[in-house]
């Protein structure tokens, strides 16, 4: 049994899902927590408090636990939030000597907790492991959204070097660690993310459109955080090609009209092409509501920049949703050309028109896709990927995994 203290500053795992800062980490960070405790490993999640409302403690099963700790205003931008670390730090150790707690391992999600990580190490003397999600060289390689300040690169550098393992969520992550950054390949460990394959099933697809009260129009579906990596302007221009007999709607998933400025800006696109009829801007869902978006879809669209991985593509396809996403990071590993969906190399409209009537107009390949595409999600599952962070703890800590 390890006892593990996973550390997500900014990512909490019980935020709501889908605006500007919460997405695919958060639900890394939950989901492995869980399991970890369903396994009977003893599980901190240290965070901040980003709302008044927040329990100190909130449990998740008998074994893992989230902990929110002051570090900030509770609406802090995240550009600020380094500035937080040491009273982040005082009031982890205040929590952790108050309930005596010890643990065997850190493991840090983003740069930000990789900072917090190391000082957590050294004092506690155990093993740091450290995963970015999103890396600032990679994103200022994109050359969309804002510029990432110098601040993250060089805590990026200084949690790499400090670390005793990386992990990547794919071999292309592993490539740019290494070249990017200058880390020695061994210290860099691929385990892909999963998906919760008893939430996300194939159900019938007339009654997730009566659900969400669709008519006969075929569905493209968008889900994910608003913000310029993600492309969704590609999607915007590539929809309002399609061949209008095709009679498509794109359903936007994801986004805050209130605190996104992308999400506006989406919208005066699609007015501007003259789509506003055939885009529909829902806002956040929440992810237990997910898998009725993802069976009502004809196809699911993952037009990014960059994507360190891409979790909402294999959620789609664990329901059967074929997948057209950019060629690039880590759905690269997922969606399997020709046979899940497809890929396309080029960040501009006119390939992802292509696709889409190509599959739209043709319920033959979307079927087989379907099936394909779930049978790849299978091998996914959220256990695999907690049997493979055991293997890498054990490797470090060298405490027996099978104690538990
Ligand atoms: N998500 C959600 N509700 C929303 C929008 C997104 O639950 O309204 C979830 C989605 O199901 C996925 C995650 O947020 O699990 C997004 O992860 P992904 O890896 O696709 O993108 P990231 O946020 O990491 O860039």
């Amino acid at each position: 049994m390890y006892r593990i203290a996973i550390i997500s500053l900014h990512g909490c795992p019980v935020a709501r899902l889908g605006e500007k800062d919460t997405g695919g980490m958060n639900v890394y960070v939950l989901q492995t927590a869980k399991e970890l405790g369903q396994l009977g490993h003893k599980v901190d999640v240290y965070t901040r408090y980003h709302d008044p409302a927040d329990p100190q403690v909130v449990k998740l099963n008998d074994n893992a636990r989230v902990i929110h700790l002051q570090a900030g205003p509770y609406d802090e931008h995240k550009e600020q939030l380094h500035l937080h670390i040491p009273q982040f730090l005082s009031n982890l150790y205040r929590f952790q000597e108050g309930e005596g707690l010890s643990y065997d391992l850190v493991h840090s999600h983003y740069w930000l907790s990789g900072m917090a990580g190391i000082p957590l190490s050294q004092r506690w003397h155990i093993p740091h492991v450290t995963q970015f999600h999103t890396l600032a060289e990679i994103k200022r390689r994109a050359r969309v959204g804002q510029v990432e300040p110098s601040v993250r690169i060089e805590g990026e550098k200084s949690v790499m070097s400090a670390a005793n393992a990386i992990i990547a969520s794919s071999r292309f992550e592993t490539e740019d660690i290494v070249h990017l950054y200058g880390v020695s390949p061994h210290k860099v460990h691929v385990i892909p993310p999963g998906v919760d394959l008893a939430l996300f099933q194939p159900m019938n697809r007339t009654a997730a459109r009566e659900r969400l009260n669709l008519n006969g129009n075929k569905i493209v579906l968008y889900v994910g955080r608003v913000e310029p990596i993600k492309g969704l302007g590609i999607l915007l221009e590539a929809i309002s090609l399609v061949d209008p007999c095709e009679h498509v709607q794109l359903l936007v998933v994801g986004g805050n009209a209130e605190k996104d400025a992308e999400l506006v800006q989406l919208q005066l696109l699609s007015e501007k092409l003259l789509i506003q009829g055939k885009v529909d801007f829902l806002g956040t869902v929440n992810h237990d509501e997910l898998p009725v978006y993802y069976n009502a879809a004809d196809v699911f669209v993952m037009p990014s920049y960059y994507e360190s991985f891409g979790l909402a593509a294999l959620e789609a396809m664990a329901c059967g949703t074929p997948v057209i996403a950019s060629r690039v990071g880590g759905l690269q590993t997922i969606v399997k050309d020709g046979e899940t969906g497809y890929l396309i190399s080029w960040q501009c409209p006119e390939p992802f028109t292509q696709r889409l009537e190509m599959l739209l107009s043709n319920q033959a390949v979307r079927q087989s896709m379907a099936v394909a595409a779930r049978t790849k999600a299978q091998e996914m599952g959220w256990s695999r990927v907690v049997e493979r962070l055991l293997e890498l703890y054990h490797s470090l800590t060298k405490i027996p995994l099978a104690t538990s």
